[in-house]
């Protein structure tokens, strides 16, 4: 036993100086890839349950390696927000979104705003609202027609420069959501105290729809609660009709997923709206 203790110690260090190695690899990689500029936004749509209508987009960001493995955002972001590197890409990604919006808007195929991650580094850092009101002002794009969305998570692990924080952002005309709603551990009291506008209801709820009648139970109580509070809610992750049907049961505003469109590169996004201008 105790020699396949050591062993398996050995076999620890060992995987965990390989698991070191790889993040090391893949963190000097993703420094390389910011300065030669290899990501790209892809625009996932988010429909109105009631009339199908796009209401918005949400830029998801793609990295494109010039070479080596392709790495998801699931992966990568989480270790551009551990070194600090998200500043970068995510001011990158803000104004990148504006741009491509701005663009939209001006050929008459926007008046709906296009959502924007910012991650929790990006929403505590001090400068936060003079990036976004940058990205704005550089893009020419009215406020309105940008969302940022902001995991509960982020909200809540902020003391009381939240709430100024958020007045600030809605005071430059930007729509404001709350990401991953269900998995932060929020008090309610700051859903009605901060100045929000809509709720996106995590994908982990929306996956139980229709199998487990506690997911129902509990989607059920968000959706009633956010029309309470006179937010808009938005299921995510919604990849089949069993889902779909059961949401607008319940009166959920809109939705996003694999059922009503994936992230899609600008111009595929943009065939979309022209087609539904059509109709
Ligand atoms: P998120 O903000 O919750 O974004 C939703 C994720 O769910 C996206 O994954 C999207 O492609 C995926 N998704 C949408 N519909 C479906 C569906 O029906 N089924 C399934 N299985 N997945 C669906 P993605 O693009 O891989 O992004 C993962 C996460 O990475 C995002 O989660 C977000 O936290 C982060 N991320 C992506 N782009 C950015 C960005 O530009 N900035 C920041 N800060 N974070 C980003
Ligand atoms: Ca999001
Ligand atoms: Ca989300
Ligand atoms: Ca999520």
């Amino acid at each position: 036993a105790k020699e396949n203790g050591r062993n398996s110690y050995h076999f620890h260090t060992k995987e965990l100086t390989r698991a070191a190695e790889n993040r090391q690899a893949l963190e000097s990689r993703l420094h390389r890839a910011i300065t030669a500029q290899e990501f790209v936004l892809h625009y996932q749509p988010q429909v109105d349950v009631a009339s199908g209508r796009i209401l918005g987009f949400e830029a998801l960001v793609r990295w494109q390696p010039e070479s080596g493995e392709p790495v998801s955002p699931g992966v990568f972001i989480p270790l551009l927000e551990e070194t600090g590197l998200i500043l970068a890409l995510g001011d990158w990604v803000l104004h990148e979104a504006c741009r491509q919006a701005l663009r939209w808007h001006a050929a008459g195929l926007l008046d709906v705003p296009v959502s924007v991650n910012l991650s929790p580094h990006q929403f505590q850092h001090l400068d936060v609202v003079e990036l976004v009101r940058r990205a704005l002002a550089h893009s020419g794009l009215p406020g309105a027609l940008l969302e940022l969305e902001i995991t509960e998570g982020a909200l809540m692990a902020q003391d009381l420069t939240t709430q100024a924080r958020l007045s600030e952002l809605k005071a430059l005309g930007v729509r404001l959501a709350v990401d991953d709603f269900g998995t932060g551990y929020s008090s309610l009291a700051y859903l009605s105290r901060f100045p929000l506008d809509k709720l996106k209801i995590d994908k982990s709820f929306i996956d139980g729809l229709g199998q487990d009648e506690r997911a129902d139970k509990i989607v059920a109580t968000i959706i009633a609660m956010g029309q309470g509070l006179d937010l808009q809610v938005v299921a995510e992750g919604v990849e089949n009709a069993e889902q779909l049907q059961l949401l607008r049961a319940q009166g959920c505003d809109a939705v996003q997923g694999y059922l009503c469109g994936r992230p899609l590169p600008a111009e595929q996004a943009a065939a979309r709206l022209v087609q539904e201008r059509q109709v």
